[in-house]
């Protein structure tokens, strides 16, 4: 799996970083089972354990509070963490992970499966 910048097509990270979907999923495929009740979809989503060193980096910089993640290469804003306050799914019977991506800023690109 790979995640690129829809602005500048550079790589955010790839291989063993895992994206979820709001319910703690995780995604295989770009349209991939979701909260029935989230109509739009918009956003996929990350846990602490999951990201790349360099977005740690930026929530230890915010003291793992919250704030705002922009591409390292052309600094357009691709996601959010949050990790004060829980938000719910649309269904509200699950809370979602943290780190937020909104899909429609980033190519998310999965391996074929052979
Ligand atoms: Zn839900
Ligand atoms: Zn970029």
């Amino acid at each position: 799996m790979e995640v690129r910048c829809k602005h500048c097509c550079k790589s955010l990270f790839k291989g063993d970083s895992i994206l979820f979907n709001a319910h703690y999923e995780v995604k295989q495929h770009p349209i991939d089972l979701r909260c029935q009740a989230d109509k739009s979809d918009c956003c996929s989503y990350m846990t602490a354990e999951s990201v790349p060193d360099w977005i740690m980096n930026i929530i230890n910089q915010e003291s793992w509070i919250k704030g705002k993640l922009h591409c390292p290469y052309c600094n357009s804003r691709f996601g959010s963490f949050n990790f004060v306050n829980d938000t719910k799914c649309y269904c509200d019977k699950y809370v979602k992970p943290p780190i937020r991506i909104v899909n429609s800023k980033v190519d998310i690109l999965y391996e074929e499966i052979k």
